[in-house]
């Protein structure tokens, strides 16, 4: 999708530190980290959301998943958050699918 900036990280057109890709998903670091280890998993085909992306594709929503373990796993973590931000007002900024793996730190809840 153009104007789309992770569509331009999938491609490689936008410049990112990735820590994992297939031909299907790409982990790399989230630009302003929320904790010591804040990654961002997407998939390269461009889904709005996560909703959008399990209704349309829920073997490729599964893989977003598995990446994000697998991720999480290659910095050293056995504990960590997962979570997709779905709409603007839950926070939602990138309209191109995206699970965040923050970890690295405790974590508190509920989150604000
Ligand atoms: P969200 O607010 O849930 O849509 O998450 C979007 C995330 O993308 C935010 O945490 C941003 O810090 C992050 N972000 C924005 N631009 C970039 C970029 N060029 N490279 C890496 N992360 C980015
Ligand atoms: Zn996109």
């Amino acid at each position: 999708m153009t104007n789309c900036l992770f569509c331009g990280v999938a491609a490689g057109t936008i410049p990112a530190d990735v820590v994992l890709r297939t031909d299907q998903v790409v982990a790399f670091r989230d630009i302003n980290p929320q904790a010591p280890v804040h990654l961002l998993v997407i998939p390269v085909a461009h889904y709005r959301d996560a909703g959008a992306l399990a209704a349309a594709d829920p073997l490729l929503a599964g893989q977003v998943i598995q990446a994000a373990q697998s991720a999480a796993e290659l910095q050293g973590l056995t504990d960590y958050r997962l979570v997709f931000n779905t709409g603007e007002h839950a926070g939602q900024s990138v309209f191109h699918a995206h699970a965040h793996v923050l970890g690295g730190r405790s974590l508190t809840w509920p989150p604000g």
